[in-house]
């Protein structure tokens, strides 16, 4: 049997481990720097709607050196099950042409394969993450895949939307989501779903705990400070620390998978430089912690006069989605997805709470109407772009973080162009110009990708195509970090995708 070391228990590294423990005589041991997490559970849902309570503060620790195109932001979660605990679960596939930014536009580095490769593996994620989606839209091609659940059908307030796109001629579709279709009750307090509706890792993680209580053992609150390589080529395990001790300890494997989400994962592999690899494991090209790319967010919100039906918000997630920008026509200069949806012009609860009258109220709703757009776009990676070590560790023993990121002009006047589409969206919905407002946010560590990137040669890259580190034997990284490039798409669903096909891979090469 193979002892197997996981580093992060967030879902690259759950879905790694429930596929390895699946297809093979493994014992997995994981790793996990934050504290255990309870998933559905009922005082924390009320507290953290009642906000009494941010539910995710104790889980932030991100001391760094701030840079004005790059924030953390509160983005990370250090805990069990990682970020997905407060993900928003949309998970669109990557298209085609992501796989080639730089055959197609001189930016960026080329996936070492392509869709084609990845679209069984996507098929697979997509029923492990429990996806909800339209089985017939094949863009990108879905090769008769069908996801587990149908989509979520249009609310009256996307048809509102979908009158101004279609007068725009711009396409849209149904949008994909991490949410077990048939358990979600769409109330709408994603953040903390009181019947693990929406996919976590954190619920997948205890579930897998129970069907594999004798090969699967997880540490939390322990730290891993430092790969131990014997040689150059091969890991014989890792160095933790256990924080409830303050004591350093060492554990043996016959592999180690990182998966500590893309600012973690490179720091891990810096931090373990030795007398072999004296800039860091995988590093002698000088590529760890390179690259570095996340989303830009792009937003308008503006009020149509009148609101005879009284339509409001009726989900709290996005059910509709457009990639009408998300094409190899936008390519070269910023693709992008967005969504867009509506709000009443009053909040029910507040008029409730303020004993507003039945006659108010109605004159309230009836005014008007609140339509917003929100999108993300794909950001070309800089020459400036890195993650460094700092110099101190934080309260969870790990080492601090430097960030340097550099924008090109192209992205800057294509996120504003993008900007002008909503503007145009929302007036094109009779929203009035003086409400409109915009704005647009740098790339936050949400979707951060790219530190450890996949490539052929280790002259351009971090790890193989098989997400092996370049010149190891059995050490790999699981990441959005092994990402080439970011497309305009949000990732997890892209790194579930990779994490079963690693899975395959090993299972195939034992
Ligand atoms: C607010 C928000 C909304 C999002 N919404 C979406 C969305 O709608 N769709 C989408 O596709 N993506 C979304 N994302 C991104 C998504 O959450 C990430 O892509 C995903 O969580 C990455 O998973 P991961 O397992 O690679 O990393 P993480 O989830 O970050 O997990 C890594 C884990 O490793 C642990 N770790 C790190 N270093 C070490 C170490 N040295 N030792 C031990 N443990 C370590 C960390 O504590 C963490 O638990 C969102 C992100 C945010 C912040
Ligand atoms: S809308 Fe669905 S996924 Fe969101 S909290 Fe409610 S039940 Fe959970």
């Amino acid at each position: 049997m193979k002892s197997i070391i996981i580093i992060g228990s967030g879902v690259a590294g759950t879905v790694l481990a429930r596929q390895l423990l699946a297809s093979g005589d493994v014992e997995v041991t994981m790793f996990e720097v934050g504290p255990e997490f309870t998933p559905a559970d009922r005082r924390i849902w009320l507290d953290h709607m009642l906000g009494s309570d941010d539910i995710y503060a104790p889980f932030i620790d991100d001391p760094r050196t701030e840079n004005e195109n790059f924030g953390l932001r509160r983005s990370r979660l250090l805990m069990k099950g990682g970020t997905t605990n407060h993900w928003g679960g949309l998970t669109p596939r990557f298209k085609p042409e992501d796989f080639e930014l730089n055959s197609r536009t001189g930016f960026g580095a080329d996936w070492p394969f392509g869709y084609d490769e990845l679209a069984p593996y996507y098929a697979k994620a997509e029923v492990l993450l429990g996806i909800t989606g339209d089985s017939d839209n094949d863009d990108p091609p879905r090769y008769g895949a069908k996801f587990p659940f149908p989509h979520t059908d249009f609310t009256q307030g996307d048809k509102v939307v979908i009158d101004a796109l279609e007068s725009l001629d711009i396409s849209y579709g149904h949008m994909s989501i991490a949410r077990n279709g048939t358990r979600c009750i769409t109330t709408g307090t994603c953040d903390y779903c009181p019947v693990n509706a929406r996919y976590t890792a954190v619920y997948d993680l205890q579930q897998l705990q129970v069907e594999y209580s004798d090969l699967l053992t997880l540490k939390t609150e322990s730290p891993v400070t430092k790969i131990l390589m014997d040689g150059k080529t091969r890991t014989r395990g890792i160095e933790f620390m256990d924080l409830n001790t303050g004591i350093g300890h060492s554990a043996d494997a016959d592999a180690v998978f990182v998966c500590g989400g893309t600012i973690e994962s490179c720091k891990l592999l810096l931090a373990s430089a030795d007398k072999d690899w004296p800039d860091g494991i995988g590093n002698d090209s000088g590529h760890v912690g390179r690259h570095l790319i996340g989303h830009p967010v792009m937003f308008a919100a503006g009020i149509r006069p009148g609101n005879p039906d009284g339509i409001g918000e009726e989900l709290g997630f996005d059910s509709l989605i457009s990639r009408h920008f998300d094409t190899p026509a936008y390519q070269h200069k910023g693709k992008m997805w967005f969504s867009g949806g509506v709000s009443a012009n009053a909040s029910i609860e507040e008029q409730v709470i303020s004993n507003v009258s039945r006659t108010a109220m109605n004159a309230a709703f009836s005014s008007g109407l609140r339509m917003s757009m929100g999108g993300e776009m794909e950001q070309f990676e800089h020459p400036d772009n890195r993650v460094s070590l700092g110099k101190e560790r934080t309260s969870q023993g790990l080492l601090t973080t430097n960030i340097q990121v550099g924008v090109h002009d192209v992205n800057l006047q294509t996120r504003q162009e993008h900007v002008d589409t909503f503007v145009r969206i929302l007036k094109t919905a009779g929203c009035r110009d003086a409400s409109i407002e915009t704005g647009a946010l740098n790339p936050d560590g949400a979707h951060a990708s790219a530190t450890c990137r996949m490539s052929r040669s280790d002259t351009d890259g971090v790890v193989d195509p098989n997400l092996q580190v370049h010149g190891t034997d059995n050490l790999y990284v699981c990441s959005n970090a092994v990402f080439p490039s970011i497309a305009a798409a949000n990732p997890t669903l892209t790194v579930s995708a990779l994490a079963v096909r690693l899975a395959t891979h090993f299972a195939a090469a034992d």
